[in-house]
């Protein structure tokens, strides 16, 4: 492997690369309407039709598959024994609090921002130029490379799913999608629905509605309870040990609570807001249900109340995040994100959860396995080796608590194309990637790629 040569073809690609990453981050790929040809939206075909473009200007064989997803091949061979890189071309919404274009593309001080700089169209193109990459040096390979591009991710993963029908799937491979070095363990997911009752003894609320997804810990929550102006005045001179505050209005009292946001994967560090109203609420007296959820909920994001308080070595915490509260006239429903280590029974995990509950109905409302890789496997090896050589960085496998397409194939992991210590700006404003990281991410991905499918990778 002439390492001076494979360097020059890499620098003259970075311009392009660059190029290219502007031109997808300017079409807007966030889900719309589904048009015909276009299931998740006319924009996120625009961003299929445009990839693929310039992947078959670049040399590569490729497919569109009904609008849902694309491929570029680079070699010959079955798809079973092929080499994937699955990526994204869609991206969420922009949000608020953007300080430059979201679609602009814009480069200031060496970083490229937009919305998708880094989830996921830039690894996406990172790892197209590695294929160019071994084209132009034409290296010969022992195996396909394939990149795979779907247009769903950021919602439901329909495009996989319609994908593997039609297609089928590569056995192993790697998704840019996360954090370097490699993510070989997902944990489990289940959301749980619990139903109860609001009880007439007690301290009495009228409405608790707060959070709209299982997987974001919300920040802030809001319930209206009946009470006059000096019961206002005397939580107002409360301390709960918490942040409270209390308004009095013509339909009663408006409860404020104030906790830290976060994401149901990541809890370390969050308040949960829901817990934080629940546990003032049975301060000030509520009975039934509501009393249950804050005593064996509460603000936990463990699970110990509720007896699921669980941890392997491999794959670390369960944790729990209440995402969800609606309280009323029609009843209570509370929903649980827990992320599960890779040996948790998830339906033994469901009842008990019941068993702490009880009274309450506790309903599965979805369920993902565990996804495990060895960290020892010849796949987790060489991606680790050509992150090391290109960083300089002691390389390592560890575990997330979310999902990635990785568990798309049997032997997935996720690798890159976030640094430790980079922030996390997926979904934030003002996203970016910074020049230098993507220009790395080329790198690692043409050594990783050489190393898994050319005849004369190590
Ligand atoms: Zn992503």
């Amino acid at each position: 492997m002439d390492r001076q040569k494979i360097e020059q073809v890499l620098s003259e690609l970075e311009q392009p690369m660059i190029e290219t990453l502007q031109t997808l981050v300017r079409i807007p790929s966030v889900k719309a309407d589904p048009e015909p040809g276009a299931p998740f939206g006319r924009p996120a075909r625009e961003a299929l039709d445009k990839a693929l473009e310039i992947c078959a200007d670049l040399g590569f064989e490729c497919a569109n598959i009904d609008g849902y997803a694309g491929h570029a091949d680079l070699g010959e061979g079955k798809t079973e024994d092929a080499l994937a890189v699955l990526g994204h071309l869609d991206v969420v919404p922009i949000g608020d609090n953007w300080t430059c274009e979201p679609f602009g593309a814009e480069i200031r001080d060496g970083k490229m921002y937009g919305r998708g700089t880094s989830d996921d169209k830039g690894p996406v193109v990172a790892a197209l130029y590695a294929m160019a990459a071994i084209k132009r040096l034409g290296l010969p390979l022992k195996r396909k490379i394939r990149l795979i591009m779907g247009t769903d991710e950021e919602s439901g993963w329909e495009d996989m799913r319609y994908y593997r029908k039609v297609c089928g799937m590569p056995r192993s491979g790697f998704s840019p999608d996360a954090d370097y070095p490699v993510i070989n363990i997902e944990k489990g997911s289940l959301h749980l629905d619990i139903w109860g009752k609001l009880s007439d003894k007690g301290l009495q609320v009228i409405r608790f509605d707060t959070g709209d997804r299982y997987n974001v810990v919300p920040g802030k929550a809001e319930a209206l309870i009946r009470g006059d102006k000096a019961l206002a005045d005397r939580i107002n001179a409360t301390d709960f040990g918490w942040q409270v505050t209390a308004e009095a209005t013509a339909e009663g009292i408006i409860l404020r609570t104030e906790g830290i946001p976060g994401h149901a994967a990541m809890p370390e560090g969050t308040l949960n807001a829901i817990g934080l109203m629940l546990k003032t609420l049975k301060a000030l007296g509520v009975e039934g249900d509501l009393k249950t959820v804050a005593d064996v909920i509460g603000t936990e994001y463990d699970g110990k109340s509720l007896g699921i308080k669980m941890e392997d070595q491999v794959s670390g915490p369960l944790t729990s995040n209440m995402g969800i509260i609606r309280a009323g006239k029609d009843g209570l429903r509370v929903t649980l994100d827990l992320r599960c280590p890779i040996l948790a029974d998830l339906q033994g995990i469901a009842d008990q959860a019941a068993r702490a509950l009880p009274g309450m109905k506790v309903e599965i409302t979805s369920r993902t396995e565990p996804h495990y890789v060895s960290a020892d496997s010849e796949l987790v090896r060489k991606l680790l080796k050509a992150y090391e050589d290109v960083t300089g960085e002691k390389g390592y496998a560890m575990a997330i608590g979310g999902g990635t397409y990785a568990k798309c194939l049997e032997e997935g992991v996720a690798f890159g194309a976030l640094f430790p210590g980079e922030p996390e700006l997926a979904h934030h404003a003002d996203e970016f990637i910074s020049l230098d990281s993507l220009r790395k991410n080329l790198r690692i991905f043409t050594y990783a790629l050489i190393s898994l499918a050319c005849e004369e990778g190590a």
